[in-house]
């Protein structure tokens, strides 16, 4: 399959962006065929309706839930995405629509996603009450996981720009993990069902964005549900969209989002029996936590007693104004001992720093500021270049 074409095909024009939320998808589940059946599964804290969309009468059984985390919405995007591929005649299409039920929850912390944050409006982390089960949008993806008995579980989520594929420069595009469900992390039938979707995944990522593939994690935690759902015996797989050079929209992360659906549902779907391949899976390189969004580099510093050749680093802080995310740059930590990359760097080659307060990088200020007067820069950017 042209993976590229059929995203470019299908791609929901409407939606766009990192602000998502249910006033944006219900025209869209209003538009969507007969072969969807879209309901409603309860309300969130402030009573907004927690949809969810039916789609395909197989035998496997598919359940997906996005923007748990209500500031997380590319795999949002990328489920729309699939939905329009699913409406259309596509010989893959039919086939997923035979051999798969599929349950989608595409928000389920919606009022999360209107104040554009992680937690609900509880102000709980909904991926942390797994087992507590204290808030109505947990309590009712629990009760849709009992109802519908998936055959496996897909966990969609954002991660922050600060990840890399392995200890290297390669930003962590997509990164998956199949948890653990239990202490120890091993590897059961359950667990190993998970890996092996994710490594079919992965091969066909690492042939459009070789090297920025990421395993997150496995550290366990009951409290987090896809530990949950695999402790429970359903595999279930993480999906974490991060960042892609210069795509602070995460519109081409949604591209690859979209790969990955249709390559896990084909891997489900081709009923081979497969070598089990954990050495695949181990071979994915660990997320590490390397990225600043900006780093800037042999800066002076004139203060004082004395002038100092030194680094600081900004990021960004996603901050919602009228509907829109502002990406604010804001300097975060300073020092010569800075070992992180940065997605953007400048070297300053000795020159010296000034602002329009104390002329010193300090935490909590914004990226604003000059080098030798003549280097502008503004919101962490280089003005004129
Ligand atoms: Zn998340």
């Amino acid at each position: 399959m042209d993976f590229e074409a059929v995203f470019k095909k299908y791609k929901e024009g409407s939606i766009a962006g990192r602000y998502i939320t249910n006033n944006h998808i219900e025209p869209l589940l209003k538009k969507l065929s007969d072969d969807f059946k879209v309901g409603i599964i309860g309300q969130s804290v402030k009573e907004k309706p927690i949809y969810s969309v039916r789609f395909g009468n197989g035998e496997k059984k598919i359940f997906m839930w996005s923007q748990m985390h209500g500031n997380e919405s590319t795999t949002t995007k990328a489920l729309f995405d699939l939905f329009n591929f699913l409406s259309s005649n596509e010989e893959d299409a039919k086939i997923i629509k035979e051999s798969f039920t599929l349950l989608i929850i595409p928000i389920l912390n919606p009022d999360g996603a209107e104040a554009y944050t992680r937690v609900n409006a509880n102000e709980v982390d909904l991926n942390r009450d797994s087992v507590d089960l204290s808030q109505p949008e947990a309590q009712l993806l629990r009760k849709a996981f009992e109802d519908f008995k998936p055959d496996y579980c897909f966990n969609l989520h954002d991660q922050r720009t600060i990840f890399a594929a392995g200890e290297t420069r390669n930003p962590a595009t997509v990164s998956f993990l199949s948890p653990a469900y239990d202490e120890e992390r091993e590897y059961n039938d359950c667990r190993l069902k998970a890996v092996d979707v994710i490594v079919a995944m992965n091969d066909e990522l690492q042939k459009h964005i070789p090297n920025q593939i990421g395993r997150f994690d496995d550290s366990f935690n009951l409290n987090c549900i896809g530990d949950r759902f695999q402790s429970l015996g359903v595999p279930t797989i993480l999906f974490e969209a991060g960042h892609y050079q210069d795509d602070y929209q995460r519109e081409e992360t949604r591209k690859y989002i979209f790969i990955s659906y249709l390559t896990a549902l084909k891997s489900i779907c081709s009923n081979v029996v497969v070598e089990r391949d954990l050495e695949s899976y181990l071979n994915i390189p660990q997320n590490k936590s390397l990225f600043f969004d900006f780093l800037y580099k042999n800066i002076k510093i004139k203060t004082n007693s004395l002038d100092i050749i030194s680094n600081f680093a900004a990021h960004y802080r996603e901050i919602l104004v009228d509907g829109k995310v502002n990406f604010e740059a804001y300097i975060v930590e300073t020092g010569d001992s800075i070992t992180n990359f940065g997605h953007v760097e400048f070297d300053g080659k000795g020159g010296i720093y000034s602002d329009k307060l104390n002329n010193i990088p300090e935490i909590n200020k914004k990226a604003d500021f000059s080098i030798n007067i003549n280097i502008e820069f503004v919101n962490g950017i280089r003005k004129n270049l």
